[in-house]
């Protein structure tokens, strides 16, 4: 096994001892293992990366992202100290553009403190340097229960869908939780779980419990959402969520690896590809609301970004540029707000969750 690489070899250690493990585990494994794992070893993003994400299409996305936050901040009534909490921040990029555009909020930059939630000991150096020059104080977490209490802003962009996912397929005794095994020929397969899952049809969203057998669920035990939920409703605060998934709960396989902006089997190279599965919108909304916030939209992130002036800002970084750039921004608006299967404007959503007695946030209502 020595030409197997290190992560591979752990995992079919721990299969062999302890038998076939979940698709979460494995999930988990292949992205957050603290030595092997695909985000602690690397920064994934950008043209040279496996993948690129809105805020690295276009300085307009983080820009209305900042002031989406500034005058939620208002509404909150204007504290004095806000936290302003990022899971999974990347490179910065959206928080740089974002505190940049928030600026015309008087007050909002002097009561701000950052709060970045990152696993990637790598992307805190780079989110650290990205920071650098400004002065607004930031403290890194490895997770969101480690921010301290008060009120919050927390934003999260394609952060969700790099949670670990169960799934489990519907057999005629019930349904099974989909596994990762080792087949006969020695590579990694997709297994189930001999036993089915017990109570489990119960515990669906009503749309799935007339499911035909073969079908397939995924889900996540929403810690984060739940947290999230837990703060806002109790020290005033709100949440915005964008990512790629699905408005409502629904069947369907969405396991899925991405490397060099391409779609690859999610078993072929474990730590060494991203791995992703849609985010259940309907489902993070339960588990947020369960802890008393109120859940705004979901809406595409086409309707969102056009609602909070995505056009205007376009035509007023147009007017100043020349061709090649005017070109650019054209593109950058069509990656992020058109439709279709090469677009992000419908298959991405935007979700928002907030405290109760604050009322209708940006971008939710036409
Ligand atoms: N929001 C950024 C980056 C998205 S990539 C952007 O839009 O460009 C996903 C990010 O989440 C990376 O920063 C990754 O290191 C981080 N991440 C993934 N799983 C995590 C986890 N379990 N806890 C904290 N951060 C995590």
């Amino acid at each position: 096994m020595s030409d197997i690489p290190p992560l591979e070899a752990e995992i079919r250690r721990l299969i062999e001892a302890a038998g076939p493990i979940t698709v979460a585990q494995y999930m988990s494994l292949c992205l957050t293992h603290p030595k092997h794992g695909y985000y602690v070893t690397r920064d994934p993003l950008g043209a040279t990366g496996d993948f690129t994400t809105a805020p690295e299409i276009s300085q307009m996305f983080g820009e209305l992202i900042g002031l989406w936050m500034a005058s939620v901040w208002k509404q909150m009534g204007s504290p004095e100290n806000v936290r302003v909490v990022e899971l999974g921040p990347g490179r910065c990029t959206m928080m740089v553009d974002a505190l940049r555009a928030a600026q015309v909020v008087p007050g909002f930059r002097a009561a701000t403190v950052i709060h970045l939630v990152e696993i990637s000991p790598v992307l805190q150096m780079q989110q650290f340097e990205a920071l650098s020059g400004i002065s607004v104080p930031v403290h890194w977490h490895t997770s969101i229960e480690q921010v301290p209490a008060g009120p919050l802003i927390v934003l999260a962009n394609e952060f969700f869908d790099a949670l670990p996912v169960h799934q489990a397929v519907k057999y005629k005794d019930g349904w099974h939780e989909r596994t990762v095994d080792i087949a006969s020929n020695g590579n990694l397969v997709f297994n189930v779980a001999a036993e089915p899952i017990a109570h489990f049809e119960g515990t669906l969203p009503k749309q799935l419990r007339a499911a035909p057998l073969g079908a397939l669920y995924e889900w996540r035990t929403d810690f984060t959402g739940m947290e999230i939920g837990r703060r806002i409703s109790h020290s005033n605060g709100a949440a915005l969520v964008i990512d790629y998934g699905h408005a409502q709960s629904d069947a369907g396989d969405t396991f899925q690896a991405v490397g060099r902006h391409a779609f690859a089997d999610p078993l072929a190279a474990p730590g060494l590809a991203d791995l992703t599965a849609h985010v259940d919108f309907q489902a993070l909304g339960v588990a947020v609301s369960s802890m008393g916030a109120r859940v705004h939209g979901p809406v595409t992130q086409a309707e969102f970004l056009e609602r909070l002036g995505i056009m205007t800002r376009a035509a007023a970084l147009m007017a100043g540029a020349n061709r090649s750039d005017v070109a650019t921004i054209e593109l950058a608006l069509s990656r992020l707000t058109g439709h279709g299967r090469t677009a992000m404007g419908d298959l991405f959503k935007a979700i928002a969750f907030a405290d109760p007695k604050i009322g209708p946030l940006p971008g939710f209502n036409a």
